[in-house]
């Protein structure tokens, strides 16, 4: 079975530019001793917005580990798939996250849940878990409302995975199952029960993205309780364990953390919990990328100002059309973002400080960084006048994109 390393990295890449620049990021950390793969991950959605292909990430993804001589492993996402369009990546990925969030809620057959509660009825009581200080306590309601809201779900990513192994063959790529687009955190119990609705269903995952409980807006830090977020992370690994043995599901079996990047606070909590269970970890990232690449414009000065000061104005008029399908993922003050005018009067400096995460910075702006997050279709739309810039100022961006990822990622992380 192709197995998906200990630590891996979702890094993204909205207009598959930076791919050197990604993996740069982690040839530093492996000079450091800490292996971590990358993972190019991509979505329809952004391949739609953006006007790119699977084979793009391919591509990139090829080029950038023959042009550094990386000689570990690497893998290509297709991000949140599902039936209607995964066959979009069947030749160019080897990793396919496969997205039921928009399943989970509704019913599954009635003898199909019935069926499910019986087999396990041995775990109503008191379970013991490795890991965990408190049994957990398990009752056959729970595991039948566990059941209605997540086994048709779960049957769903059945039907995905069989198509997928059907037309790529058993063992030859590495699963995936998200469910962490909903507003509904799922529980450490509810994971024990979604674990083994992915077994009976033959799935081999060696990721699980739950919705972990706070919010996870994009390009921002998490907003939520710190404790109560590391108590159902290493509450999460110790079920995982339990699933794998118990389950018999693979041993590469992990956490998949769908960060949305920055996600500051939270980093070091996780990168201890993983450490102290011995767990491996996988953490995607996307859109960050991107905002380096309009950081290190704003940076270059001139016509490479203007793009970042021009993607700024279109998408501030385009508010409701950008940000509704992020509706889940973002929190901006709307009345607090500068209008397009002041911020064409600001300095390459100025605008690079507004958007730069650094929280202990004044000129920091989260409601103009979120924005920008979301507006990337809006840099599609200037074609060639923004990815010629890309070009021009690559050593620029290049060195932002790198610092970003090894600095404010894998050094929180692992550091
Ligand atoms: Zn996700």
């Amino acid at each position: 079975m192709l197995k998906l390393e200990k630590y891996s990295m979702g890094v993204g890449d909205r207009f598959a530019r930076q791919g050197e620049a990604q993996l740069e990021a982690l040839v530093r950390a492996a000079a450091d001793g800490l292996e971590v793969v990358p993972v190019w991950n991509k979505s329809h959605r952004e391949h739609t917005i953006i006007g790119t292909v699977p084979g793009d990430v391919r591509r990139e993804a090829d080029a950038a580990v023959a042009a550094l001589g990386w000689s570990g492993g690497y893998h290509v996402d297709a991000d949140h798939i599902g039936l209607g369009n995964v066959d979009l990546f069947m030749e160019s990925s080897d990793f396919f996250t496969i997205d039921v969030a928009d399943f989970t809620g509704e019913v599954a057959p009635e003898a199909d849940i019935e069926a499910f509660v019986e087999r396990y009825s041995e775990f109503v009581g008191e379970l013991k878990i490795e890991g965990l200080d408190e049994p957990l306590t398990i009752s056959r309601d729970q595991i039948e409302t566990a059941a209605r809201q997540f086994l048709l779900a779960i049957q769903e990513a059945g039907r995905i995975y069989r198509h997928i192994e059907a037309a790529k063959g058993a063992g030859t790529f590495i699963t995936e199952v998200s469910m962490d687009e909903t507003d509904r955190p799922q529980s450490p119990l509810e994971m024990l029960f979604i674990l083994a609705a992915i077994a009976d269903e033959g799935i081999p995952a060696q990721t699980i993205a739950p919705k972990f409980t706070g919010r996870f807006n994009k390009g921002v830090d998490y907003v939520g309780d710190l404790a109560q977020f590391e108590l159902e992370f290493v509450a999460d690994l110790a079920v995982i364990r339990f699933a794998i043995e118990r389950f018999g599901l693979p041993d590469t079996l992990k956490l998949s953390v769908h960060s949305g990047s920055d996600k500051f606070s939270i980093y070091p909590i996780i990168g201890r919990a993983v450490r102290a269970a011995g767990a491996g970890l996988h953490l995607k990232t996307a859109g960050t990328t991107w905002l380096e690449e309009l950081i290190g414009l704003a940076e270059a000065g001139g016509e490479g100002l203007a793009i970042a000061q021009t993607v700024y104005r279109n998408a501030y008029g385009r508010f409701d059309e950008l940000c509704g399908p992020y509706a889940t993922v973002i929190d901006i003050d709307r009345s607090a973002l500068p209008t397009p005018d002041a911020v064409d009067a600001w300095s390459g400096a100025a605008f690079m400080a507004a958007v730069e995460h650094n929280p202990e910075c004044e000129q920091y702006d989260p409601n103009v960084r979120q924005l920008l997050h979301v507006g990337y279709k809006v840099a599609a739309e200037l074609g060639r006048r923004y990815t010629d810039a890309l070009t021009t100022h690559r050593d620029i961006i290049a060195r932002h994109v790198s610092t970003n990822i090894y600095e404010r990622h894998l050094k929180r992380i692992f550091g």
